[in-house]
C-alpha cells in the first residue's frame, strides 16, 4: 500500500473521530457507516391499515422496525408474534400499554385505532415516554387534539399525524407547480374523495367512534390538498350534507359538498361521500390546470397537466416514506412537517364544516 493511501486513510479516520463528537453529526456518521439503530415502532390497533399497509411498509423502511404491538385480541397477538417475531415482552393490550415505559425496544407508538380513541392512546403512549405517530384524522374534537399536543409536549416527545400524501411524489410535484406558479396564479380548486362503504355495523358509521362520516375519514384529504396548493388557511367555510339511504346513514353523514374560502379569494369546491366512488383534485390556474386522478390511493395515482407534459413518478411506499421521515425527525431533533399542530388545523376546519352543515350558513374557521 502506498504512503499516499495510508495517510489518506489516517486523515479519514481522524476526521471521522472529530465529526463523531457532536450529536447531530454523530447520527449522520453512524448512519453513513450503517450503524444507526433502527427506531422500534409499536402498532396500536391491528386492523386493516396496520395489517395490510403499515406492517408490510415497516419491512421496507430504512430507520424503523416493527418492535411491538398493542391489541385487545389474543388471537391476533399470537399471529403477529409468529409472523413478525415479536417477543412476549413487547406485546401489550390497551390496559397494559402504559407499562411500555419500561421497554427500551419501543421508541415510537403508531396509533391506528378508530378516530375517537386517538387521544386516549396517544396520551397513554406519551406518558410512557414514547414518540407518537397518530393516524388521520387526529381526533374527533379540537379539545382532544389540544390534549394530545399538550401530553406530548409535557413528555418532551414528538407527535406527527399520518398524512401519507405529504410524502407522495405526485402531490409534492403539484405543490411545486402551485408554488412556482407554472400555470400562473391558482384561481379555483376542485376535489372529491369518496367510496362506497360496506358493512353497516362498522365503527366508521358510529359517530361516537368516528367523530363523523366521510368528511372525517376521506374528505380530510381534499382539505389537505386545498391547503397544500394555496399554502393558506381557509377563513370561511360552508357545507351541505345529503342522504339517499337514511337507514344506513342515521348517525353520520352519507355525503357532503363543501367550500373552503381562502383569504386570497380562491375557493375550493369539494365533496366527500360514503356512497360514491370518486378520488381526484384539480388546480385551475390562469394559464391551465393540473392535478391528480386517482389522487389518494395507496398506489397507482396519476398526475395530469393541461399542457400535456408528463406528471408521472415511480411508485414509492408512502407509509414507509412517512415513517422514515418521522424517524429522521426524531434522530435529528427536528419538528415533523405533519406535526400535531398541522393535524389540529385540519380538525378545526372539519368542525367548522359540520357547524356550517348544521346551521346551513357559512362559518368562520376557528
Ligand atoms: P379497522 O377497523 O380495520 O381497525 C381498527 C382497529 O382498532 C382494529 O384492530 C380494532 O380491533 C381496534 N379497536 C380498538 N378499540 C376499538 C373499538 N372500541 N372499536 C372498534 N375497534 C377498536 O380500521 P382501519 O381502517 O385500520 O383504521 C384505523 C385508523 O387508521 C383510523 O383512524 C383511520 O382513519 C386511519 N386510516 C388511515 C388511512 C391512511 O391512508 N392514512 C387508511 C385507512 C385508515
Amino acid at each position: 500500500m502506498s504512503p499516499h493511501n495510508s495517510s489518506r486513510r489516517d486523515f479519514i479516520k481522524s476526521a471521522a473521530l472529530a465529526v463523531a463528537g457532536t450529536p447531530l453529526l454523530d447520527a449522520a456518521f453512524r448512519e453513513a457507516r450503517g450503524q444507526e439503530r433502527k427506531l422500534g415502532f409499536a402498532l396500536v390497533g391491528l386492523g386493516s391499515l396496520s395489517t395490510n399497509q403499515i406492517a408490510p411498509a415497516l419491512q421496507k423502511t430504512k430507520y424503523c422496525r416493527l418492535a411491538g404491538i398493542v391489541t385487545g385480541t389474543p388471537a391476533k397477538a399470537a399471529r403477529w408474534k409468529q409472523q413478525y417475531k415479536i417477543p412476549d415482552r413487547s406485546i401489550y393490550n390497551y390496559d397494559t400499554m402504559e407499562s411500555m415505559a419500561a421497554n427500551p425496544d419501543i421508541d415510537v407508538v403508531y396509533v391506528v385505532t378508530p378516530n375517537a380513541l386517538h387521544a386516549e392512546h396517544t396520551i397513554k403512549a406519551a406518558k410512557a415516554g414514547k414518540h407518537v405517530l397518530c393516524e388521520k384524522p387526529m381526533e374527533a374534537s379540537t379539545a382532544r387534539c389540544e390534549a394530545m399536543i399538550a401530553a406530548c409536549r409535557a413528555a418532551k416527545r414528538k407527535l406527527a399525524i399520518g398524512y401519507r400524501c405529504q410524502f407522495e411524489p405526485h402531490h409534492l410535484e403539484c405543490a411545486r407547480l402551485a408554488r412556482e406558479k407554472t400555470f400562473g396564479d391558482i384561481k379555483r380548486i376542485e376535489g372529491a374523495f369518496g367510496f362506497t362503504i360496506g358493512d353497516p355495523t362498522q365503527w366508521r358509521l358510529n359517530r361516537a367512534l368516528a367523530g363523523g362520516g366521510p368528511l372525517m375519514d376521506v374528505g380530510i384529504y381534499v382539505v389537505q390538498s386545498a391547503r397544500m396548493l394555496t399554502r393558506q388557511e381557509p377563513t370561511m367555510v360552508s357545507a351541505r350534507t345529503t342522504v339517499t339511504d337514511p337507514l344506513k346513514f342515521n348517525d353520520v353523514e352519507e355525503s357532503m359538498t363543501f367550500q373552503l374560502h381562502f383569504p386570497n379569494g380562491v375557493n375550493a369546491e369539494c365533496s366527500t361521500s360514503y356512497n360514491m366512488n370518486v378520488n381526484k383534485f384539480a388546480a385551475i390556474a390562469e394559464r391551465g390546470s393540473f392535478g391528480m386522478e386517482p389522487a389518494y390511493s395507496y398506489g397507482g395515482n396519476r398526475g395530469f397537466r393541461s399542457d400535456g407534459k408528463p406528471l408521472r413518478y415511480d411508485e414509492i411506499d408512502v407509509f414507509a416514506a412517512e415513517m422514515d421521515d418521522f424517524a429522521r425527525c426524531i434522530l435529528d431533533g427536528k419538528q415533523s412537517k405533519v406535526s400535531g399542530e398541522e393535524g389540529l388545523r385540519d380538525v378545526k376546519i372539519l368542525m367548522a364544516l359540520y357547524e356550517s352543515a348544521s346551521i346551513k350558513r357559512p362559518v368562520k374557521v376557528g
